[in-house]
């Protein structure tokens, strides 16, 4: 006896007067990072088996806000991700297919609440695109349980990368350490089979949900929450209106911002790229992170734009396929080296460095709020809380700056990060601060250290970036932006209202330098 036994009961009384409600067994998919219709590998799968049995398609997403925060989720990721599902669930209707919002309370509650609600739906099975964090991979374990105990089969696809992970491989069968290589890799196995990257439509038409269904469904959604839910803090005014310009919910928006990148930008992107200043990226990595638009749909019109070559042709298009690799390459590390998602380094050999590891120092609070006295790295952090999104070229200076410079744990910085980002993704994050920290994969060896100043004036030469987010700096013209102490003096800056800087690049760096040998043992 369940706890369904009620409703069931109700159930059948419906349909004396309907067709009866056994013939329907729905086909359910659980949405989650993968926030889209077109080649959606779980969902074209699904369709498919629906089509041919003849049985209704019911997507599912599951609101769970105390499991978001407690990995640390930005609160504009947040809300990103409740707009892009309810932007879905609007363009699945179109199509016949039912959506069932569930909430759960806490992580754990997660798979019971999935297997209630399958089991309520009468569902003969449920497929879902795998998300490979170990958090994640053990949450589906117990829902692929459950259901088997109900003998309801449960699929995992493969989805969220261009190239599944674990495929490009050395000849010897080794994992790829290096991104170099694991991308020339990648690009052979890709050229030799365009099937892997093949866009998927769904099946259609979809048989319609039965009005036992649709009761059914109604009766077990807890509704989509309009605003940002507890616990989480209310996104600022400006973050929201920011984000609602620049990253309008839902694929058909994702779309049009990748077909106008290649239009417009992806032929100069290998030179433009760097300059923080022009803000010339896609600005796709939010979409991305969520799925709202597939890899692949990114890669092939990147293919499009360049005869179908993935490593000649256009500079530019070759360089934006290789960022896209980068992204397989992290998702790859972090499945096959899983202890990357539990705080440990890359490079066991570094677990021994010591870092500065509390939060509420003044100095990682400086950082925090882009206050350190050097303006390409309070311009970078102050981006990151006015726009929810940071540069990659500043990505790297102020993750070099907070280990390097003020020798802060690359975690509290990737956990910063994650807190504001609305791309927030574990693998590009973790890869991006370990890379930057001397303890990930093909980093720059731990003696080359950014210098602060040097970038600034290499990639921002004209002050462009620093003036638009450091309004103290406004009125300074010419190179003295990028070194104001030096340039101008400490009494001018303090009469900007600017800081000086928290440290002494050289000092600071070079204290770097000493602890990171000693913590490797040379
Ligand atoms: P584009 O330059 O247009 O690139 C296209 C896409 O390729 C991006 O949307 C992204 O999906 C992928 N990509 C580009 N660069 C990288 C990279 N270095 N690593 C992995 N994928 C890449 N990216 C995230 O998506 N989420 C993160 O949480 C994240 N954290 C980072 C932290 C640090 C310290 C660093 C150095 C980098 C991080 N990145 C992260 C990578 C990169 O900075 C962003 O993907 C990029 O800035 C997004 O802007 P865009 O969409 O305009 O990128």
């Amino acid at each position: 006896s369940t706890s369904d036994d009620h409703d069931s009961k109700r159930v059948k009384d419906d349909a004396q007067a309907a067709p009866p409600p056994a013939a329907q067994r729905p086909v359910v998919v659980w949405i989650r990072s993968d926030l889209r219709i077109s080649d959606n590998s779980a969902l074209t799968r699904a369709s498919r088996i629906a089509v041919a049995d003849g049985n209704p398609l019911v997507v599912m997403f599951v609101v769970s806000p105390n499991e978001w925060l407690e990995h640390d989720m930005a609160a504009i990721k947040c809300r990103f991700i409740l707009h892009c599902v309810s932007a879905l669930r609007d363009a699945l209707a179109l199509l016949n297919v039912s959506f069932v919002t569930l909430t759960a309370a806490s992580r754990r509650d997660v798979p019971q609440v999935v297997c209630d609600a399958v089991v309520r739906l009468n569902a003969n099975r449920i497929l879902w695109n795998i998300e490979y964090e170990i958090h994640e991979t053990q949450r589906d374990k117990k829902v692929t349980k459950l259901l088997a105990d109900r003998q309801i089969p449960s699929t995992a696809c493969h989805d969220q990368c261009i190239l599944m992970p674990g495929k490009a491989r050395t000849k010897e069968g080794k994992v790829y350490t290096v991104f170099t290589p694991f991308k020339k890799t990648w690009i052979t196995i890709l050229q030799k089979d365009p099937s892997l990257y093949k866009l998927q439509p769904m099946s259609a038409p979809l048989p319609v949900a039965s009005p036992a269904l649709l009761e059914t469904i109604t009766a077990i959604s807890t509704g989509l929450p309009t605003t940002v839910p507890q616990p989480f803090e209310a996104p600022s005014q400006e973050l929201i209106d920011f984000a609602d310009k620049m990253y309008p919910a839902g694929e058909a928006n994702a779309r049009i911002r990748l077909e106008s990148f290649v239009k417009a930008r992806i032929k100069g992107y290998k030179n433009d790229r760097d300059s923080p200043g022009k803000d010339l990226t896609s600005r796709l990595s939010a979409y991305l992170a969520l799925g709202v638009i597939s890899p692949r749909e990114c890669l092939v019109e990147a293919l499009n734009a360049n005869n179908q070559k993935f490593d000649s042709g256009s500079d530019g298009a070759v360089t934006w396929i290789s960022e896209l690799c980068w992204r397989d390459f992290y998702k790859n590390i972090l499945v096959e080296y899983p202890r990357v998602c539990k705080n440990q380094p890359f490079k066991l050999e570094t677990d021994n460095v010591t870092w500065t590891t509390d939060p509420e120092s003044p100095l990682f609070k400086a950082w925090c709020t882009g206050h350190t006295g050097y303006p390409i790295v309070d311009a970078g952090m102050r981006q990151l809380l006015a726009e929810g999104w940071m540069h990659n070229r500043v990505r790297m200076i102020v993750a070099s700056f907070l280990t390097k410079d003020l020798g802060i744990d690359w975690r509290l910085g990737e956990k910063h990060f994650m807190r504001h980002l609305i791309d927030g993704d574990l693998a590009s994050n973790n890869g991006g601060w370990q890379w930057a920290a001397s303890t990930g994969t093909d980093s720059q060896p731990y003696f080359r250290i950014f210098n602060p100043t040097l970038q600034s004036e290499k990639f921002d030469p004209a002050g462009s970036y620093i003036r638009k987010f450091v309004p103290e700096l406004k009125g300074v013209l010419g190179k003295e932006i990028h070194d104001p102490k030096g340039k101008l003096g400490l009494p001018r800056i303090a009469k900007l209202g600017y800081v000086a800087p928290i440290v002494d690049h050289k000092i600071a760096s070079q204290a770097f330098l000493e602890a990171f040998k000693r913590g490797i043992g040379k």
